[in-house]
């Protein structure tokens, strides 16, 4: 199977990311790390390149170019097994917690030989960290913050990790033979196992699945389940009449099956995963779809997405279940970067990009200069920007609409004059610093950002970053009050690191009236495919079209924001 630019790069950074956990010389890393960048912004597969017109690329030099090619034909390289096996695993974990880069981790392990997360947590607790160069007291507590954070999420997944455990299995499997079910398809953030249907055989999809498997924990007849690295599958077979039955059963969150089973109950049947039995008459019904349960049930059929008993039952027995956002509704993305900050796509490419998306318009909302991280736009640089947008446009295309991503700043300031802000068509204003503000601090700086009338959408809410960094102290019931009363929308960033915020404050802020912006944050081509992430998470909070501000044409946009 050919590899994709993405795994490519993937291997291509960890191998850069080891190599100076190893304590290489700098400008050797810095390679891997532009190589890594370099090819993701490819557009067709590398898969398909000789060594020598990879290597014609920048920052992919010949000695890079025939790694990747040892990748493509080994599936995997050398260089890069031996520094897997020549640094203890625990160290590599290290690199998982937030704040943490090969650089600490270097360190931690040549100086301090910790080589695990509870070593490190020993040395933390222990006040040891502190003789090491930017090692303080404030430094120790993050640390352990962090660590707590990542115990919490250890063994589940983001959905793109998650997808691409999905896509390696179902690779192997016949097309249309089986469907994911689970957290996963309910669209949960993070998912735990994976929960696959299947209406092929056993017999065959047994033999299939060990060929992918990294470990066949347990196979049978009704269930089999795989690791394919640290992740676990489990497959449950059924057949082509009772598929129904057994998605509804494997998709549910257990609180919902309870209820279904409940409803079944007070109508004189028993529901379980093979169909439904009418427990006087005897009679067993079986159910090829999802939809036909629950009509047997008096019910409209329920979104995967909603599927958690939070009302949806009582919605679906009246008929009146929300018709939640669709792709198709999406007419534009409200947060993208380009190369003008820290994104690699110039604005003309954005244009192309949008255009191939189906969009009808992309807000540029490049990062503000007060980030003090390379490339931040001030003020002169917004002018010309929004100068070359304009040219862009000429062309056709997708619409680029100027915007920012300015800087909500520790006092709740923003990081860019009025007077450069108001000549913007929308901005994004969102929190990059000092976050570990108390809650009051917190919630009264984004209030303060949500008062300035220039401020069209508050980003990412509440600044988390799964598995890496907790969602800050923030009084979020206050933010969508505040949002309501100055008519500011709330982001879903739909990237899958991020997925902020989450379902139950969406659905919060729906109900107050605050309208959602479902954004990807796309810092390159590929990032724009995560607006299925957000639109997952935006149906789990019950948002229908209207409350989307990206489902309207551009110019009900730009009145709207007015
Ligand atoms: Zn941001
Ligand atoms: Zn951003």
């Amino acid at each position: 199977m050919a590899l994709s630019n993405r795994q490519i790069a993937d291997t291509i950074r960890h191998m850069g990311q080891l190599l100076e956990i190893q304590g290489d010389e700098n400008f050797k890393v810095r390679a891997y790390v532009r190589a890594a960048e370099t090819i993701l912004r490819q557009e067709e597969p590398l898969s398909e390149k000789t060594a020598a017109e990879m290597s014609r690329l920048p920052g992919i030099g010949k000695n890079i170019a025939a790694k990747i090619v040892e990748l493509h034909e080994t599936g995997t390289i050398g260089e890069y097994q031996h520094l897997r096996e020549s640094i203890p695993p625990g160290v590599v974990e290290l690199l998982e917690l937030g704040g943490v880069g090969p650089k600490t981790v270097h360190k931690l392990w040549k100086k301090f030989g910790i080589v695990h997360v509870d070593a490190l947590e020993a040395a933390a607790r222990g006040h040891r960290l502190r003789s090491m160069r930017g090692f303080g007291e404030k430094k120790e507590a993050e640390i352990l913050r962090s660590i707590a954070h990542h115990r919490q999420q250890i063994g589940r997944m983001r959905r793109d990790q998650a997808e691409e455990v999905i896509d390696s299995v179902t690779a192997v499997l016949p097309p249309g033979s089986w469907s994911v079910a689970g957290s996963f398809r309910r669209g949960k953030s993070t998912v735990g196992d994976i929960d696959l249907v299947s209406i092929a055989p056993a017999a065959t999809i047994n033999r299939l699945l060990s060929s992918v498997a990294d470990e066949v924990i347990d196979e049978g007849e009704r269930r089999t389940s795989i690791r394919v690295g640290t992740r676990r599958i489990d497959v449950r077979f059924t057949d082509h009449a009772r598929f129904g039955s057994m998605l509804v059963y494997l998709t549910g969150s257990k609180q919902f099956n309870i209820r279904l089973r409940g409803i079944a109950q007070d109508q004189g049947c028993k529901l379980n995963e093979y169909g439904i039995e009418h427990l006087q008459t005897g009679e067993q019904f079986t159910f090829a779809n999802e939809e036909a349960v629950f009509h047997h049930l008096g019910m409209a059929l329920i979104p995967p997405e909603l599927r958690e008993d939070t009302g949806e039952i009582e919605r679906a027995q009246a008929h009146n279940l929300p018709s939640l956002v669709e792709r198709g509704q999406i007419r534009g993305d409200l947060h993208v970067h380009s190369s003008w900050s820290d994104g690699v796509l110039a604005l003309r490419d954005l244009a192309r990009i949008g255009e191939q998306q189906g969009y009808e318009y992309i807000l540029i909302t490049d990062h503000s200069a007060s980030l003090g991280v390379a490339g931040g736009l001030d003020e002169h640089a917004i002018r010309r920007q929004v100068h070359e947008i304009e040219l862009a446009n000429r062309d056709g295309g997708c619409h680029l609409l100027a915007g920012i991503e300015v800087d909500i700043l520790s006092d709740g300031r923003l990081g860019l004059p009025d007077r450069v802000l108001q000549d913007l068509d929308i901005v994004v204003a969102s929190v990059h610093s000092g976050f570990k503000q108390e809650e009051d601090v917190m919630t009264r700086r984004v209030i303060a950002a949500l008062q300035n009338e220039h401020v069209d959408i508050l980003g990412h809410p509440t600044g988390r970053l799964l598995g890496k960094r907790p969602a800050f102290d923030i009084d979020m019931a206050r933010i969508i009050d505040a949002a309501a009363e100055t008519g500011t929308a709330m982001e879903i960033n739909a990237s899958p690191h991020r997925l902020d915020i989450d379902d139950i404050h969406i659905r919060q802020a729906k109900e107050h009236g605050v309208r959602m912006a479902i954004s990807t944050d796309a810092h390159r081509k590929e990032d724009f495919a995560s607006m299925r992430h957000g639109l997952a998470l935006a149906r789990r909070g019950w948002c229908v079209k209207n409350d989307i501000l990206n489902t309207k044409p551009m110019h009900e946009l730009l009145e709207f924001m007015q």
